[in-house]
Protein backbone atom coordinates (compact mmCIF):
# COMPACT_ATOMS: atom_id res chain seq x y z
CA UNK A 1 0.00 0.00 0.00
CA UNK A 2 0.97 3.53 -0.44
CA UNK A 3 0.73 6.26 1.80
CA UNK A 4 1.23 9.61 -0.50
CA UNK A 5 -0.94 11.87 2.01
CA UNK A 6 1.04 13.73 4.50
CA UNK A 7 -2.36 13.09 7.28
CA UNK A 8 -1.47 9.16 6.31
CA UNK A 9 1.66 9.71 6.85
CA UNK A 10 1.64 11.61 9.75
CA UNK A 11 -1.22 8.99 11.43
CA UNK A 12 1.42 6.05 10.30
CA UNK A 13 3.92 7.79 12.27
CA UNK A 14 1.81 8.14 15.34
CA UNK A 15 0.50 5.15 15.16
CA UNK A 16 4.19 3.38 15.15
CA UNK A 17 4.99 5.62 18.32
CA UNK A 18 1.55 4.41 19.94
CA UNK A 19 2.51 0.98 19.56
CA UNK A 20 6.46 1.22 20.44
CA UNK A 21 5.84 3.28 23.45
CA UNK A 22 2.70 0.57 24.58
CA UNK A 23 0.33 3.43 25.39
CA UNK A 24 -3.31 2.10 25.25
CA UNK A 25 -6.25 2.19 22.61
CA UNK A 26 -7.55 5.52 24.83
CA UNK A 27 -4.48 7.34 24.33
CA UNK A 28 -4.32 6.68 20.54
CA UNK A 29 -7.83 7.84 20.44
CA UNK A 30 -7.08 11.27 21.59
CA UNK A 31 -3.83 11.29 20.48
CA UNK A 32 -4.92 10.54 16.64
CA UNK A 33 -7.84 13.11 16.95
CA UNK A 34 -7.26 17.15 16.12
CA UNK A 35 -9.51 18.83 18.84
CA UNK A 36 -10.43 22.29 17.28
CA UNK A 37 -10.96 22.24 12.85
CA UNK A 38 -12.15 25.35 11.53
CA UNK A 39 -12.88 25.82 7.98
CA UNK A 40 -13.26 29.74 6.64
CA UNK A 41 -14.88 30.76 2.84
CA UNK A 42 -12.27 33.94 2.47
CA UNK A 43 -13.65 36.62 0.25
CA UNK A 44 -11.34 38.46 -1.63
CA UNK A 45 -12.16 41.40 -3.71
CA UNK A 46 -9.31 41.75 -6.91
CA UNK A 47 -7.96 44.63 -8.06
CA UNK A 48 -9.73 44.34 -10.98
CA UNK A 49 -13.35 44.31 -9.23
CA UNK A 50 -14.03 41.16 -9.28
CA UNK A 51 -14.54 38.83 -6.06
CA UNK A 52 -13.53 35.64 -5.27
CA UNK A 53 -13.83 33.24 -2.69
CA UNK A 54 -10.99 31.14 -0.90
CA UNK A 55 -11.10 28.57 1.58
CA UNK A 56 -9.17 29.25 4.70
CA UNK A 57 -8.60 26.33 7.44
CA UNK A 58 -6.74 26.97 10.99
CA UNK A 59 -6.36 23.42 12.67
CA UNK A 60 -5.56 23.25 16.58
CA UNK A 61 -4.37 19.88 16.73
CA UNK A 62 -3.68 20.12 20.42
CA UNK A 63 -3.69 22.02 23.39
CA UNK A 64 -2.89 20.30 26.29
CA UNK A 65 0.25 21.50 26.72
CA UNK A 66 -0.11 24.84 26.16
CA UNK A 67 -1.89 27.59 23.21
CA UNK A 68 -1.47 25.93 20.21
CA UNK A 69 1.02 27.40 17.88
CA UNK A 70 1.97 26.65 14.10
CA UNK A 71 2.46 28.47 10.95
CA UNK A 72 0.53 29.98 8.29
CA UNK A 73 0.31 28.43 4.63
CA UNK A 74 -0.49 30.04 1.63
CA UNK A 75 -0.63 27.61 -1.22
CA UNK A 76 -2.58 26.02 -3.83
CA UNK A 77 -3.11 22.87 -2.97
CA UNK A 78 -3.37 22.46 0.60
CA UNK A 79 -6.92 21.42 2.17
CA UNK A 80 -7.93 20.27 5.43
CA UNK A 81 -6.58 16.61 5.57
CA UNK A 82 -3.15 18.30 5.13
CA UNK A 83 -3.40 21.04 7.72
CA UNK A 84 -4.68 18.42 10.19
CA UNK A 85 -1.30 16.79 9.34
CA UNK A 86 0.75 19.53 9.31
CA UNK A 87 -0.91 20.41 13.08
CA UNK A 88 -0.28 16.88 14.15
CA UNK A 89 3.81 17.39 13.35
CA UNK A 90 3.71 20.65 15.36
CA UNK A 91 2.47 18.92 18.00
CA UNK A 92 5.10 16.54 18.21
CA UNK A 93 7.18 19.46 17.34
CA UNK A 94 7.04 21.57 20.26
CA UNK A 95 6.41 18.47 22.63
CA UNK A 96 9.72 17.15 21.54
CA UNK A 97 11.32 20.71 21.61
CA UNK A 98 10.02 21.46 25.17
CA UNK A 99 8.35 24.15 24.08
CA UNK A 100 5.03 25.10 26.51
CA UNK A 101 3.17 25.10 23.17
CA UNK A 102 0.17 22.41 22.13
CA UNK A 103 0.53 22.38 17.81
CA UNK A 104 -1.20 24.11 14.96
CA UNK A 105 -1.96 24.63 11.31
CA UNK A 106 -3.55 26.92 9.11
CA UNK A 107 -3.69 28.50 6.02
CA UNK A 108 -5.51 29.61 2.38
CA UNK A 109 -5.92 27.59 -0.42
CA UNK A 110 -4.02 29.79 -2.68
CA UNK A 111 -1.60 30.36 -5.20
CA UNK A 112 0.29 33.71 -3.70
CA UNK A 113 2.13 34.21 -7.27
CA UNK A 114 -1.38 35.22 -8.29
CA UNK A 115 -1.77 37.84 -5.96
CA UNK A 116 -0.56 41.57 -5.98
CA UNK A 117 0.85 43.36 -3.26
CA UNK A 118 -2.48 44.32 -2.03
CA UNK A 119 -4.88 41.73 -2.76
CA UNK A 120 -1.91 39.53 -0.29
CA UNK A 121 -2.94 42.36 2.52
CA UNK A 122 -6.54 42.15 1.67
CA UNK A 123 -6.54 38.48 2.05
CA UNK A 124 -4.52 38.29 5.16
CA UNK A 125 -6.51 40.73 6.95
CA UNK A 126 -9.66 38.85 5.85
CA UNK A 127 -8.33 35.43 6.67
CA UNK A 128 -7.03 36.80 10.04
CA UNK A 129 -10.59 38.35 10.89
CA UNK A 130 -12.29 35.00 10.30
CA UNK A 131 -10.00 32.74 12.49
CA UNK A 132 -10.37 35.86 14.93
CA UNK A 133 -12.25 34.35 17.59
CA UNK A 134 -10.00 30.97 18.60
CA UNK A 135 -6.24 33.37 17.81
CA UNK A 136 -4.55 35.18 20.65
CA UNK A 137 -1.71 35.35 22.29
CA UNK A 138 -2.80 32.40 25.54
CA UNK A 139 -4.75 30.34 22.73
CA UNK A 140 -3.04 29.88 19.15
CA UNK A 141 -0.20 32.00 17.66
CA UNK A 142 0.47 31.85 14.06
CA UNK A 143 3.68 32.33 12.15
CA UNK A 144 4.88 32.49 8.89
CA UNK A 145 5.11 28.69 6.53
CA UNK A 146 5.03 28.19 2.90
CA UNK A 147 3.88 31.19 1.36
CA UNK A 148 4.03 33.83 3.95
CA UNK A 149 6.18 36.23 5.68
CA UNK A 150 6.70 38.84 8.06
CA UNK A 151 4.58 41.05 5.81
CA UNK A 152 1.43 38.95 6.48
CA UNK A 153 2.91 38.37 10.04
CA UNK A 154 2.74 42.49 10.37
CA UNK A 155 -1.10 42.25 8.72
CA UNK A 156 -2.11 39.86 10.56
CA UNK A 157 -1.10 41.59 14.10
CA UNK A 158 -2.49 44.72 12.77
CA UNK A 159 -5.95 43.28 12.31
CA UNK A 160 -5.81 41.55 15.59
CA UNK A 161 -4.72 44.85 17.33
CA UNK A 162 -7.60 46.84 15.50
CA UNK A 163 -10.27 44.51 16.56
CA UNK A 164 -8.59 44.45 20.42
CA UNK A 165 -8.51 48.36 20.81
CA UNK A 166 -4.70 48.15 21.41
CA UNK A 167 -1.15 46.47 20.39
CA UNK A 168 -0.89 42.68 20.59
CA UNK A 169 2.08 41.90 19.67
CA UNK A 170 2.10 38.50 20.81
CA UNK A 171 -0.65 36.73 18.70
CA UNK A 172 1.80 36.04 16.29
CA UNK A 173 5.78 35.19 15.72
CA UNK A 174 8.19 35.60 12.62
CA UNK A 175 7.17 39.59 13.06
CA UNK A 176 9.38 42.51 11.49
CA UNK A 177 11.87 43.47 14.03
CA UNK A 178 10.00 46.81 14.95
CA UNK A 179 6.86 45.55 15.20
CA UNK A 180 8.55 43.08 18.40
CA UNK A 181 9.55 40.52 15.94
CA UNK A 182 12.59 38.48 17.02
CA UNK A 183 16.12 39.14 16.03
CA UNK A 184 17.67 35.42 14.23
CA UNK A 185 13.90 34.11 13.40
CA UNK A 186 14.26 35.22 9.70
CA UNK A 187 17.02 32.73 10.03
CA UNK A 188 16.11 30.07 12.57
CA UNK A 189 14.47 27.04 10.44
CA UNK A 190 17.62 27.06 8.22
CA UNK A 191 20.21 27.45 11.51
CA UNK A 192 18.20 24.75 12.51
CA UNK A 193 18.66 22.72 9.87
CA UNK A 194 22.54 23.93 9.88
CA UNK A 195 22.50 22.40 13.44
CA UNK A 196 21.07 19.31 12.96
CA UNK A 197 22.95 19.00 9.69
CA UNK A 198 26.01 19.02 11.71
CA UNK A 199 25.24 17.03 14.53
CA UNK A 200 24.33 14.23 11.99
CA UNK A 201 27.91 14.53 10.00
CA UNK A 202 29.43 13.78 13.50
CA UNK A 203 27.23 10.80 14.54
CA UNK A 204 28.15 9.38 10.86
CA UNK A 205 31.92 10.60 11.25
CA UNK A 206 31.94 13.33 8.51
CA UNK A 207 34.20 16.02 8.60
CA UNK A 208 31.55 19.53 7.85
CA UNK A 209 34.69 20.83 5.88
CA UNK A 210 33.97 20.32 2.39
CA UNK A 211 31.12 18.08 2.83
CA UNK A 212 28.71 18.43 -0.02
CA UNK A 213 25.56 19.46 -0.12
CA UNK A 214 21.94 19.26 -2.30
CA UNK A 215 19.56 21.47 -1.61
CA UNK A 216 15.42 20.98 -2.81
CA UNK A 217 13.54 23.90 -2.78
CA UNK A 218 15.46 27.95 -2.22
CA UNK A 219 12.56 28.99 -0.14
CA UNK A 220 13.15 30.88 2.90
CA UNK A 221 14.24 27.60 4.85
CA UNK A 222 16.49 26.19 1.44
CA UNK A 223 18.11 29.43 1.39
CA UNK A 224 19.24 30.12 5.06
CA UNK A 225 19.87 26.47 4.82
CA UNK A 226 22.44 27.03 2.55
CA UNK A 227 23.66 30.35 4.18
CA UNK A 228 24.43 28.21 7.54
CA UNK A 229 26.02 25.82 6.25
CA UNK A 230 28.77 27.51 3.97
CA UNK A 231 29.29 29.35 7.44
CA UNK A 232 30.31 25.91 8.62
CA UNK A 233 32.67 25.04 5.71
CA UNK A 234 30.19 22.90 3.81
CA UNK A 235 30.03 22.68 -0.09
CA UNK A 236 26.47 23.53 -1.37
CA UNK A 237 26.63 22.22 -4.67
CA UNK A 238 23.13 22.12 -6.12
CA UNK A 239 19.89 23.53 -5.71
CA UNK A 240 16.28 23.71 -6.63
CA UNK A 241 12.97 25.14 -6.63
CA UNK A 242 9.45 24.60 -8.46
CA UNK A 243 11.48 24.83 -11.38
CA UNK A 244 14.21 22.79 -11.69
CA UNK A 245 17.44 22.38 -10.37
CA UNK A 246 20.85 24.08 -10.84
CA UNK A 247 24.95 23.23 -10.48
CA UNK A 248 27.92 25.06 -10.91
CA UNK A 249 26.93 28.51 -9.15
CA UNK A 250 29.74 30.22 -6.87
CA UNK A 251 27.63 32.10 -4.86
CA UNK A 252 24.55 30.81 -2.98
CA UNK A 253 23.88 35.02 -2.34
CA UNK A 254 24.68 35.15 -6.05
CA UNK A 255 22.34 32.68 -7.27
CA UNK A 256 19.61 33.95 -4.61
CA UNK A 257 19.50 37.52 -5.82
CA UNK A 258 19.25 36.22 -9.57
CA UNK A 259 16.07 34.00 -9.11
CA UNK A 260 14.58 37.08 -6.82
CA UNK A 261 14.43 38.96 -9.98
CA UNK A 262 14.24 36.28 -12.54
CA UNK A 263 11.37 34.15 -10.47
CA UNK A 264 13.69 31.19 -10.75
CA UNK A 265 17.24 29.99 -10.08
CA UNK A 266 16.78 28.17 -13.47
CA UNK A 267 19.24 30.04 -15.87
CA UNK A 268 21.85 31.72 -13.84
CA UNK A 269 24.79 32.23 -15.53
CA UNK A 270 27.24 29.83 -15.50
CA UNK A 271 24.86 27.04 -14.12
CA UNK A 272 23.64 23.77 -15.61
CA UNK A 273 20.27 22.43 -15.11
CA UNK A 274 18.88 19.09 -13.36
CA UNK A 275 15.87 17.68 -12.87
CA UNK A 276 13.97 17.62 -9.49
CA UNK A 277 15.17 13.91 -9.52
CA UNK A 278 18.50 14.48 -10.52
CA UNK A 279 18.99 16.89 -7.81
CA UNK A 280 17.56 14.33 -5.06
CA UNK A 281 20.39 11.37 -6.59
CA UNK A 282 23.23 13.27 -6.82
CA UNK A 283 26.44 12.08 -5.28
CA UNK A 284 26.34 13.85 -2.13
CA UNK A 285 26.83 13.55 1.48
CA UNK A 286 23.73 15.42 2.84
CA UNK A 287 20.50 16.02 0.66
CA UNK A 288 17.85 18.43 2.01
CA UNK A 289 14.68 18.05 0.81
CA UNK A 290 13.34 21.94 2.14
CA UNK A 291 10.06 22.22 -0.33
CA UNK A 292 6.96 20.85 0.13
CA UNK A 293 5.53 16.88 1.59
CA UNK A 294 5.93 13.84 -0.52
CA UNK A 295 9.52 14.71 -2.10
CA UNK A 296 11.00 11.24 -1.08
CA UNK A 297 8.61 8.84 -1.84
CA UNK A 298 8.98 4.83 -3.33
CA UNK A 299 10.18 6.05 -6.52
CA UNK A 300 12.82 8.49 -5.62
CA UNK A 301 13.98 6.93 -2.61
CA UNK A 302 16.01 3.97 -4.11
CA UNK A 303 18.53 6.32 -6.39
CA UNK A 304 19.12 8.65 -3.48
CA UNK A 305 23.31 8.33 -2.90
CA UNK A 306 23.71 11.01 0.36
CA UNK A 307 24.48 9.31 3.54
CA UNK A 308 22.69 11.80 5.39
CA UNK A 309 18.92 13.20 4.61
CA UNK A 310 18.06 16.43 7.07
CA UNK A 311 14.41 16.98 6.61
CA UNK A 312 13.75 21.05 6.17
CA UNK A 313 10.21 20.83 4.95
CA UNK A 314 7.67 19.41 6.71
CA UNK A 315 6.08 15.79 5.82
CA UNK A 316 8.99 15.03 2.98
CA UNK A 317 9.05 11.72 3.12
CA UNK A 318 6.56 8.98 3.03
CA UNK A 319 6.45 6.27 4.85
CA UNK A 320 7.52 4.16 1.93
CA UNK A 321 10.37 6.17 0.92
CA UNK A 322 11.45 6.18 4.34
CA UNK A 323 11.42 2.04 5.11
CA UNK A 324 13.76 2.55 1.85
CA UNK A 325 16.40 4.97 3.04
CA UNK A 326 16.60 3.15 6.09
CA UNK A 327 17.12 0.05 4.68
CA UNK A 328 19.76 1.92 2.34
CA UNK A 329 21.86 2.78 5.87
CA UNK A 330 20.99 6.32 5.31
CA UNK A 331 20.81 8.54 8.50
CA UNK A 332 17.22 10.38 8.35
CA UNK A 333 17.13 13.62 10.55
CA UNK A 334 12.85 13.87 10.81
CA UNK A 335 11.33 17.23 10.40
CA UNK A 336 10.76 17.41 13.88
CA UNK A 337 13.75 17.67 15.00
CA UNK A 338 15.65 19.02 12.00
CA UNK A 339 13.37 22.47 11.09
CA UNK A 340 12.11 22.76 14.55
CA UNK A 341 14.45 26.00 15.10
CA UNK A 342 11.62 27.83 13.45
CA UNK A 343 9.43 27.09 16.20
CA UNK A 344 11.56 27.94 18.47
CA UNK A 345 12.65 30.82 17.99
CA UNK A 346 9.02 31.66 17.23
CA UNK A 347 8.94 31.06 21.27
CA UNK A 348 11.96 33.20 22.20
CA UNK A 349 9.68 36.06 20.16
CA UNK A 350 6.70 35.42 22.57
CA UNK A 351 8.17 35.58 25.39
CA UNK A 352 10.29 38.71 24.66
CA UNK A 353 6.52 40.52 23.52
CA UNK A 354 4.98 39.08 26.91
CA UNK A 355 8.47 40.65 28.74
CA UNK A 356 8.61 43.94 26.29
CA UNK A 357 12.49 43.21 27.05
CA UNK A 358 14.35 42.02 23.81
CA UNK A 359 16.51 40.04 23.51
CA UNK A 360 20.40 40.27 21.77
CA UNK A 361 21.24 38.34 18.56
CA UNK A 362 24.10 36.48 20.67
CA UNK A 363 21.03 35.49 23.20
CA UNK A 364 19.29 34.22 20.41
CA UNK A 365 21.58 32.26 18.98
CA UNK A 366 22.82 30.77 22.15
CA UNK A 367 19.67 29.67 23.67
CA UNK A 368 18.23 28.18 19.97
CA UNK A 369 21.56 25.92 20.32
CA UNK A 370 21.01 24.91 23.91
CA UNK A 371 17.60 24.02 22.97
CA UNK A 372 18.21 22.14 19.93
CA UNK A 373 21.34 20.70 21.09
CA UNK A 374 19.33 19.02 24.28
CA UNK A 375 16.33 17.94 21.51
CA UNK A 376 19.55 16.02 19.16
CA UNK A 377 20.96 14.33 22.32
CA UNK A 378 17.61 13.01 23.23
CA UNK A 379 16.99 11.65 19.82
CA UNK A 380 20.45 9.94 19.19
CA UNK A 381 19.99 8.47 23.06
CA UNK A 382 16.58 7.12 22.41
CA UNK A 383 17.39 5.66 18.80
CA UNK A 384 20.47 4.04 20.45
CA UNK A 385 19.08 2.40 23.27
CA UNK A 386 15.93 1.70 21.71
CA UNK A 387 17.39 0.82 18.46
CA UNK A 388 14.95 2.61 16.86
CA UNK A 389 15.56 5.19 13.71
CA UNK A 390 16.11 9.25 14.76
CA UNK A 391 12.23 9.50 13.52
CA UNK A 392 10.88 6.52 15.83
CA UNK A 393 13.22 8.18 18.60
CA UNK A 394 11.97 11.51 17.84
CA UNK A 395 8.17 10.49 17.84
CA UNK A 396 8.81 8.47 20.79
CA UNK A 397 9.88 11.54 22.92
CA UNK A 398 7.13 14.25 21.43
CA UNK A 399 4.16 11.58 21.67
CA UNK A 400 4.77 9.85 25.07
CA UNK A 401 5.03 14.09 26.75
CA UNK A 402 1.95 14.86 25.06
CA UNK A 403 0.62 11.62 26.42
CA UNK A 404 2.15 12.09 29.89
CA UNK A 405 0.59 16.06 29.98
CA UNK A 406 -2.62 13.88 28.63
CA UNK A 407 -2.54 11.93 31.61
CA UNK A 408 -1.76 14.02 34.30
CA UNK A 409 -4.63 16.56 33.13
CA UNK A 410 -6.88 13.90 33.47
CA UNK A 411 -10.55 13.63 31.45
CA UNK A 412 -13.03 16.51 31.63
CA UNK A 413 -15.58 15.97 33.16
N1 LIG B 1 5.96 27.09 10.11
C1 LIG B 1 7.08 26.71 10.94
C2 LIG B 1 7.05 25.23 11.23
O1 LIG B 1 6.48 24.47 10.49
C3 LIG B 1 7.17 27.58 12.20
C4 LIG B 1 5.99 27.56 13.09
C5 LIG B 1 6.05 28.57 14.22
O2 LIG B 1 7.03 29.29 14.32
O3 LIG B 1 5.08 28.64 14.98
O4 LIG B 1 7.66 24.76 12.15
Amino acid sequence: MTTESPLATALAQLRRAVDQLQLSENDWNTLSTPRRTLEVAVPLRRDDGRVEMYKGYRVQYSTTRGPSKGGVRFHQDIDLNETIALAMLMTWKCALTNLPYGGAKGGVAVNVHDLSLGENERLTRRYTSEILPIIGPERDIPAPDVGTDERNMAWMMDTYSVNAGFSVPGVVTGKPISLGGSLGRNTATGDGVAISTREALKVRGINPEGATVAIQGFGKVGYWTAIALENMGLKVVAVSDVNGAVTGFSSVKDLFEYSQIHGTVVGAPGTDTLTNQELLWLDVDVLIPAALADAITEASAPGIKAKIVVEGANAPTTPEGDAIMNSNGILVVPDILANSGGVIVSYFEWVQDKQNYFWSAQDVKENLNKILMTAIVDVEQMAKGKNVTWREAAHMLGVSRVADAHRLRGLYP
